[in-house]
């Protein structure tokens, strides 16, 4: 038998590039599957999950694809981007037997629910995931900034951020054979060391809401379930 969860709630972050897999854009379906077959191990646990996903994959508004472009428009450009993650996502969740919902900070009728706090609320409660698509529906922001403030609002007890790397090191362990992970930091450490583990709005976000952030990796097979569970996991970033 499963220990039980330490956490009710989750907010978990995933990236848009982490659905590429090996490829150059765009959503890899062996990939994703891969990520939800995670994500659904929780869910399998009891442990309500709300899902923030990027865009980079498809486009990135504050770099390469957008030069010359106004920047609010490509940031627009960027939160669609995460609509049409969120639907791949949601459609591989329902693949593997989970009930997902869509809801969108862009009202987009015809294709996703609108973000009401309530209702997204309600079908946490009712073990339903919710992926919260594009972004906080602000430009000039990033879909870290959407985790850190939907987490707050739907009182996750912790934000889980994946990376590649399965947390955070004292050096690059691609690079220093010697780097070891760090088991927890606080956030001040993080900042006085400068630490680059969720941008700074986000970052300011999770520490003045004293919102938990947990960084590991989306494909070290069972490692969600290990965080959902308290194991040693990643890297927790408390207050
Ligand atoms: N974006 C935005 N406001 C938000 C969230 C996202 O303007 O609240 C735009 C921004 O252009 C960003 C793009 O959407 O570059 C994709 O989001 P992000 O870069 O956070 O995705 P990820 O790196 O996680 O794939």
């Amino acid at each position: 038998h499963d220990a039980a969860p330490a956490h009710k709630r989750i907010l978990l972050k995933l990236s848009g590039e982490a659905l590429m897999g090996d490829d150059a854009f765009g959503i890899n379906r062996a990939t994703i599957v891969r990520m939800v077959e995670e994500v659904a191990e929780v869910v399998h646990l009891g442990v309500e999950v709300a899902v923030v996903i990027g865009g980079g994959n498809i486009f990135r508004g504050v770099a390469g694809g957008a030069v010359g472009m106004d920047r609010a428009t490509a940031d627009y450009m960027g939160m669609l981007a995460t609509v049409m993650n969120s639907l791949a996502l949601a459609d591989a969740m329902h693949k593997q037997g989970l009930t997902a919902r869509v809801m969108s900070a862009i009202a987009i009728d015809q294709v996703v629910e609108p973000y009401v706090r309530p209702k997204a609320l309600q079908y946490l409660e009712e073990g339903k995931v919710v992926v919260f698509a594009a972004g906080t529906g602000n430009p000039f922001f990033t879909t870290d900034t959407a985790a850190a403030l939907r987490g707050a609002e739907v009182g996750a007890e912790l934000v889980l951020k994946a990376t590649k790397v399965d947390g955070v090191y004292s050096a690059d362990p691609k690079k220093d054979p010697s780097a070891t992970r760090y088991s927890s930091l606080s956030f001040d450490e993080a900042i006085s060391q400068n630490l680059g583990i969720m941008d700074a709005t986000a970052f300011a976000l999770c520490r003045d809401q004293k919102l938990p952030i947990k960084v590991f990796s989306i494909f070290k097979p069972g490692a969600l379930k290990r965080v959902v569970l308290g194991k040693d996991e990643g890297t927790l970033v408390h207050v």
